[in-house]
């Protein structure tokens, strides 16, 4: 293949131009954020090619000193800063692909969601992550000037935009290797020309780089009635420690050292929740550094996103998204793991297998558990913020992770009658310690919304006892209490599944309740016949004070919120019917009694089973029928008959 020397004017793709509009005018007041992307961009180039050449040297091209270099210029024309790395580079079609669309899935429906109010919308930015295009937000002008490590000086590129429409790609020969940036800034940012300015932006953001910034010695003073030398030959120095954060032990690294090397490896915007920084040695030695985001990504709900911790061995970078190191319910966590015991050729199959890596996941995944169990221990709002933004995910846990169940299960958060509240912040410690005396289980109900499960019909008993009850309505719930089964010894129980036995009911109780269950046999069975194709069974219930029905499901269905979500799903359900319970003390079941008129009885019966459905926020097969009936009887009952 001819290099393509024709110079090519392309459009950014939409998606892509939008980002960058809403990148130059949301992220103004920040601006000098635009360094640290891309020092962190030349720091991963020069990764991957360390990476690439343990398999072939030849790509270090004689060349092996790797690092970075950033250079100003400022004169009263022009004003430049240029970063440049001798890292991988990219190719031609690289260049398109990278800096010209957005690949991230998702990203129209992010954009869709943005307010157009610049402060909401800036955090939102951040959550997705600025990059390349922060330029732009200094830059009238960018030249990207890359060459692929490996490929003849004449495959060189050059990308040049004005971060509008449109970017034109030519070829232009590149001697060295990687890629080299140059912003033509702004008239109003040309303070980033003043090397001052911008040694002190890149020490505060990007000083946990691990490979060295080079920026040119500042001339020194001139010495009596002499100028300057023009002529001397630049000498560079390196501008910050490059030395790998994680190496350093934890009392030398400070707070905002570890909240910028999380903004690396993240490609997140703001800080860090909390992170969790540890050298492991012994048989196994690693080191982990764990963060924990302020803040859910836009696609976590996408299984597929880019998941897991950046891989070192031996300080050498492996891989981003190593996913073998935590379990799927962790997916939020970021950071890096440096071992010294995998080899350096290590691939995605091989960690599946290594017996190695299988410890270390067990011992990351406790970390982590540990990391949140200090969370939620510690004081301020920084577990609340955490669990309204992932505790759905943990949610997974109790399922995917047997070994831990118990340790997830301290780290839940619930709804519950208690404080009949939206917002989920009790533990099952706090449910347990406010157990009745005689009680022995722990009570729940599931439903679609929050509202229907706090005004379930089911709750009317408890309620009247005063035993707590769990309020579940997100989606993973029923999903979530298919595997919890039990906590600190005591089984949870699904308060609309099954016989209810309160355990704790005096002899009077039993006695009254008796006594309705015979005086209501005949009712039972009579309104058994009529609904006989809807219900499993009829039967007369203690649970309900104010509802005159309510439906249970059997204690091996399914459970209605799974029925709802597989069926939504177009997944295919196991036929099951509920049961219908009846409160013999409501007067309206006590009208019902008494119809002695077959036709209006089975209209009321089926009003009833009706009612119920919906009462615990299920849809009716027919919900015309049950119109027309229900103004049937308004009328009769005005009157109008
Ligand atoms: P991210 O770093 O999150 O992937 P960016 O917008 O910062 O997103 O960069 C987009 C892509 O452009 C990078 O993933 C990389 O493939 C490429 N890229 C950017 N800067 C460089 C560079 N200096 N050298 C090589 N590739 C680069
Ligand atoms: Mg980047």
């Amino acid at each position: 293949m001819t290099a393509d020397v024709r110079k090519e004017t392309l459009g950014f793709q939409t998606e892509a131009k939008q980002l960058l509009h809403l990148m130059i005018h949301s992220l103004y007041s920040n601006k000098e954020i635009f360094l640290r992307e891309l020092i962190s961009n030349a720091s991963d180039a020069i990764d991957k090619l360390r990476f690439a050449a343990l398999a072939d040297s030849s790509l270090l091209e004689g060349g092996p000193e790797l690092q970075i270099q950033v250079d100003v210029t400022s004169s009263k024309k022009l004003h430049t800063v240029t970063i440049s790395d001798n890292g991988i580079g990219m190719n031609r079609d690289e260049v398109i692909e990278n800096l010209g669309t957005i690949a991230k899935s998702g990203t129209a429906a992010f954009l869709e969601n943005l307010t157009g109010d610049q402060k909401k919308d800036s955090q939102l930015i951040g959550q997705f992550g600025v990059g390349f295009y922060s330029a732009f937000i200094v830059a009238e002008r960018v030249e990207v000037h890359t060459r692929k490590a490996g490929e003849a000086a004449d495959q060189g590129v050059l990308w040049e935009s004005h971060g509008e429409a449109e970017f034109s790609i030519e070829s232009r020969p590149k001697e060295t290797r990687g890629t080299s940036i140059t912003l033509f800034l702004k008239k109003d940012c040309q303070e980033f020309a003043d090397d001052w300015r911008v040694r002190s932006v890149i020490k505060k953001y990007s000083d946990h780089i691990s490979v060295p910034v080079m920026m040119a010695k500042p001339p020194a003073p001139a010495e009596d009635g002499e100028k300057p030398d023009k002529d001397a030959p630049v000498e560079y120095q390196a501008i910050n420690a490059a030395t790998a954060l994680w190496t350093r032990g934890r009392s030398d690294v400070k707070d905002e050292e570890y909240k910028e090397f999380y903004k690396h490896v993240s490609h997140d915007f703001q800080d860090p929740l909390t992170w969790s920084h540890n050298r492991v040695e012994g048989k196994l030695e690693y080191t982990s550094l764990l963060y924990l985001p302020q803040k859910a990504p836009f696609d976590m709900w996408n299984r597929e996103m880019n998941r897991g911790l950046k891989l070192y061995v031996q300080r050498t970078f492996i891989m981003d998204d190593a996913e073998q190191f935590l379990p799927m319910y962790l997916r939020f966590v970021k950071g890096v793991v440096d071992s010294n015991d995998l080899s350096l050729n290590v691939s995605r199959e091989i960690l599946q297998q290594d017996p190695a890596v299988e410890s270390m996941r067990s011992a990351l995944t406790k970390r982590v558990l540990d990391m949140l169990a200090k969370l939620a221990k510690g004081k301020g709002d920084d577990y609340a913020t955490f669990w309204k933004e992932f505790g759905q995910v943990l949610k997974e846990g109790p399922a995917e992770d047997m070994a831990n169940k118990e340790k997830i299960a301290k780290l839940l958060r619930f709804s519950t009658t208690h404080t009949d509240q939206e917002t989920q912040d009790q533990s099952l410690e706090d449910y347990v310690s406010r157990m009745q005396e005689k009680q022995d289980k722990i009570y729940y109900v599931v439903a679609e919304s929050f509202k229907t499960a706090k005004h379930s019909p089911h709750l009317e008993v408890f309620r009247k006892k005063g035993i707590e009850v769990l309020l579940l309505s997100d989606r993973v719930d029923d999903w979530l209490m298919n595997h919890l089964q039990e906590f600190d010894g005591k089984q949870f129980q699904d308060i609309a599944r099954g016989a209810l036995d309160l355990g704790a009911e005096t002899e009077e109780e039993k006695a009254e309740q008796e006594k309705l269950a015979k005086e209501s046999e005949a009712l039972v069975e009579r309104l058994g016949k009529v609904l006989e194709s809807k219900v499993a069974e009829v039967r007369a219930t203690n649970r309900l004070t104010d509802s005159a029905t309510c439906l249970v499901v059997g204690d091996h269905d399914m459970g209605a919120q799974m029925r709802r979500i597989m069926e939504a799903a177009g997944q295919p359900v196991p036929e099951s019917k509920p049961i219908l319970e009846i409160n013999p003390a409501h007067p309206l079941v006590k009208m019902l009694d008494q119809e002695a008129d077959e036709d209006r009885f089975a209209d009321l019966g089926n009003i009833l089973f009706d009612q119920a459905n919906l009462a615990e926020g299920g849809q009716l097969d027919d919900p015309a029928a049950y119109v027309s009936k229900l103004n049937k009887l308004l009328l009769e009952m005005s009157g109008n008959r």
